[in-house]
């Protein structure tokens, strides 16, 4: 007997249809003989129904009562499964994060799992009951509800795989696996059969939203092999592993994310500990810094610009304003209206002239090229908003036939 992760997101718990659809695959998997824990999202667009509620009532809500908010989606979507399998005379129990022993930092909104207590679970396992688990939330030491960003279920999913040593972890979508680019927007894009963990951490921190990076991340770290799989078509994959075939592709996907913002930070003295007294302040308040350049000095001067994610970029500047006087006081500037694109892959490392292939979509297009940053498997480039999905399809087609 084999005991199975499966986690199904918002759009295929989405109503009463899909849900008694989850229910159905669920019972399968536990009448093949198998030890099921299933893992659920909130159902459709809930999540962002609550943030939008909570902006009805504050333009700055407090962090701590917006994951008090937002952790109630997933439990209508436990409750409702747990009676949807019952309803088909499979014994099921649902479990809040807390419940399910998730313990968090205390970063609201965006915690991390600091422990995961599996007492719980593996007793209602051990009375032959299928557990379906609140994805996103946990609690922290003070005892009070944390998320774990958005996207954040997938990363439940994994915790708990890893934590039970299930023998598979399946992340159940809308889409039929993880493919070369966002098969909503690009027509042509394909499905990939294998994608290496670094290759899809790449990607999805570049913002291929089907898998959460974090989830990724922990998969690796735990070698926790990913088939991400349709909950409505029942067709092969992609499998998220250690070692993948390359299927004779230099990258294997491109990627976009719009949830960035460009700060820059003009004249700041060119003397040593700039640097640090900048990024620390940002470290200090869990806001991610990515792309940075740093100009040449000049006169004693220098420039620093940066990409934060852009939901952080009016409290990174308000942080940096308040405490300006560290670095030379100079001018500070937020962009939102950009986009990061990039392309991922582990063949580009034993292949000269990516980037310029890269370079040469973009240019065809007239696509002006603000940042740009490369890593061994990755090559991203920040560009005007309004371009963004011009450039991922100029650039899919230039390397995806
Ligand atoms: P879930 O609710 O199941 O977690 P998400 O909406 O978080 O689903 O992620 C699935 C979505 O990710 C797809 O509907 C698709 O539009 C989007 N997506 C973006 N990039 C990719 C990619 N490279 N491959 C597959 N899906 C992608
Ligand atoms: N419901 C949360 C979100 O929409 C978590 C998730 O779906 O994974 O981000
Ligand atoms: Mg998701």
């Amino acid at each position: 007997m084999a005991l199975i992760v499966q986690k199904f997101g918002g759009t295929s718990v989405k109503d009463r249809t899909r849900i008694f659809n989850v229910a159905r695959i669920v019972m399968d998997t536990r009448n093949a003989g198998n030890d099921v824990v299933v893992v659920v999202s909130a159902q459709g667009d809930t999540t962002d129904d609550l943030i939008a509620k909570a902006g009805e009532i504050s333009i700055n809500p407090s962090q701590r009562e917006m994951d008090m908010l937002l952790a109630t989606g997933e439990q209508i979507s436990i409750s409702l499964l747990a009676m949807a399998l019952q309803e088909l005379g499979v014994p099921a129990i649902s479990l809040t994060g807390w419940q399910a022993g998730f313990v968090t930092d205390r970063a609201y909104t965006k915690a991390r799992i600091k422990r995961l207590d599996t007492e719980r679970v593996e007793s209602e396992l051990a009375r032959n009951r299928v557990v379906v688990v609140a994805g996103f939330q946990g609690l922290n030491r003070s005892e009070d509800v944390t998320t774990l960003g958005r996207g954040g279920s997938d990363t439940s999913a994994v915790a708990l795989a890893a934590a039970l040593h299930a023998d598979r972890c399946q992340i159940f979508t809308d889409v039929e696996g993880v493919f070369t680019a966002d098969p909503r927007k690009i027509r042509k894009a394909r499905k990939l059969k294998e994608i290496t963990f670094d290759e899809m951490l790449e990607l999805a921190t570049s913002g291929a939203q089907v898998l959460n990076n974090r989830s990724v991340e922990l998969a690796k770290k735990y070698n926790v092999e990913l088939e991400v799989i349709s909950s409505i078509n029942p067709v092969p994959g992609t499998v998220v592993k250690e070692e993948a075939d390359m299927e004779g592709m230099l990258i294997k996907g491109v990627a976009k994310d719009t949830n960035v913002a460009v700060i820059s930070i003009l004249g700041v003295p060119d003397v040593p500990g700039m640097s640090f007294k900048v990024f620390s302040l940002l470290g200090q308040r869990n806001i991610n810094v990515d792309i940075i350049l740093q100009s040449s000095g000049q006169d004693g001067h220098k420039d620093l610009i940066f990409t934060v994610p852009r939901d952080d970029g009016d409290n990174a500047v308000s942080i940096l304003n308040t405490n300006s006087a560290r670095f030379g006081g100079g001018k500070i500037i937020l962009r939102k209206n950009i986009a990061k694109v990039s392309i991922v892959g582990a063949g580009m490392q034993s292949h000269a002239g990516v980037a310029a292939t890269m370079f040469e979509a973009l240019a065809a297009q007239n696509i002006n090229i603000h940042m740009i940053s490369t890593s061994e498997i990755k090559i991203s480039v920040i560009i005007d908003e309004k371009q963004a999905d011009r450039a991922v399809e100029a650039i899919h087609d230039a390397f995806i036939h």
